[in-house]
């Protein structure tokens, strides 16, 4: 397989009142194409806003500060090359170096994002054929002209707050009969029954779950290269999770699609996911495959978190469980050393002099950063094993 994501020194900050908001620092990533890459850390750790900073998504007051996002993707290489070599590297694009237009015209054709709560990705007063219809409709446009710039959909104005401006427009009828019949497909690739009828029907007739289904419809349109979701089953109950889950998981074989899943639920993690980045305090602390992570983890946040979770199986659960909070990612607040010292039980002195960098740990795609992974590489000093015990 080949790489399609390629990230580099990327950091978000959010501009408030109480000052500047570290919330994405230096994020290293590598993300597979076709992978299920999994995001998992507690709520403020900055998973939604790293996966909406690699997208794109991020609105005021929050700011892409640094950092690069490199996009294999040939055919808008071969259109950036010449007007911007430098944003160009082989087959990857640097989206950042892009103009704003570009990039926005990427969103819901290369990238598309499903979230937690399908309702705000519906517009009330429209159909959910005709809003996934819409969305056909913008792909097809925005393939036929790559560099155009394309206008929002009615249900993102809805979404961006614009709803009452979009809702005092004529209510856009499926404008051709072409996208109600994809509309329709998508429907029932989703596994919406009758998606005939359903279609011509109001979010507010949905269940949760059929919403559910139908916002991933919705993503799909565009044919997306990689789709964030974000918390996507959260909301629902465990059965209807499971479900959405798998609906996830087939489509994914289906379309080749990459999925980038941020989730607290480290059930969801091990049921879906190649790899795994384990988030704190705005940086990913540990990388890997799912075995790396869950069977020979290293960092004690990553076991920490494991062991909170008495049964895999319970998609339910929560993670509440390292006695302590995520610290501030006020940048007045931060400090050079390790931000999970104040939790963890196996901080020792060398944690409070300098942050920790990364360290490979056994294979080279397992990453580490803990004081603990450097040692481990320092012959000199003597690591008892059971340190990196994985009890059972
Ligand atoms: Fe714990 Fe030190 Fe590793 Fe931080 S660097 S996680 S404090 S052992
Ligand atoms: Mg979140």
């Amino acid at each position: 397989s080949e790489e399609i994501l390629r990230i580099n020194g990327l950091s978000t900050r959010f501009f408030t009142e109480q000052g500047q908001v570290n919330a994405v620092e230096d994020l290293d990533l590598r993300i597979e194409r076709g992978d299920v890459f999994g995001i998992v850390g507690e709520s403020g750790s900055g998973k939604s806003v790293t996966a909406r900073s690699i997208v794109d998504l991020i609105e005021s007051p929050g700011q892409i500060t640094d950092g690069e996002v490199w996009f294999n993707d040939p055919e808008l290489a071969e259109t950036v090359r010449d007007d911007q070599p430098e944003a160009v590297d082989g087959d990857f694009v640097d989206l950042r170096q892009l103009p704003d237009e570009t990039r926005r015209s990427l969103r819901g054709t290369t990238f598309s994002m499903i979230f937690q709560d399908p309702e705000s990705s519906f517009n009330p007063s429209l159909t959910v054929g005709e809003q996934i219809a819409e969305a056909v409709e913008v792909q097809q446009r925005a393939s036929a002209n790559p560099r155009s710039t394309r206008a929002r959909t009615q249900s993102e104005e809805y979404s961006l707050g614009n709803f009452v401006l979009s809702t005092m427009l004529p209510s856009q009828k499926y404008v051709t009969e072409a996208s109600r019949k994809r509309a329709i497909e998508l429907l029932e690739m989703v596994g919406i029954p009758d998606p005939v009828e359903r279609a011509d029907e109001y979010p507010h007739e949905y269940s949760g779950g059929m919403l559910q289904r139908a916002m991933i419809a919705q993503a799909l349109a565009g044919e997306p290269d990689v789709l964030v979701a974000d918390e996507p089953t959260t909301a629902l109950d465990v059965t209807i999770q499971a479900q959405v889950l798998d609906l996830l998981s087939d489509l994914q074989e289906e379309t080749g699609m990459t999925i980038l899943l941020i989730t607290h639920n480290l059930g969801v993690i091990a049921r879906m996911c190649d790899r795994v980045g384990v988030m704190y305090a705005g940086e990913i602390v540990e990388r890997g495959t799912l075995a790396d992570v869950f069977d020979d983890y290293v960092h004690p946040y990553t076991e920490g978190l494991l062991g909170s979770i008495p049964d895999l199986e319970d998609a339910g659960g929560r993670l509440d469980p390292i006695p302590g909070n995520v610290p501030s990612l006020l940048d007045h607040e931060m400090e050079d050393r390790c931000y999970f010292a104040d939790r963890c039980p196996k901080a020792m002195e060398e944690c409070l002099d300098h942050p920790p960098e990364y360290d490979a740990e056994g294979s080279d795609q397992h990453e580490v950063r803990c004081v603990l992974a450097e040692m481990a590489y320092d012959e000199s000093r003597a690591v008892p094993d059971d340190w990196f015990a994985t009890d059972d």
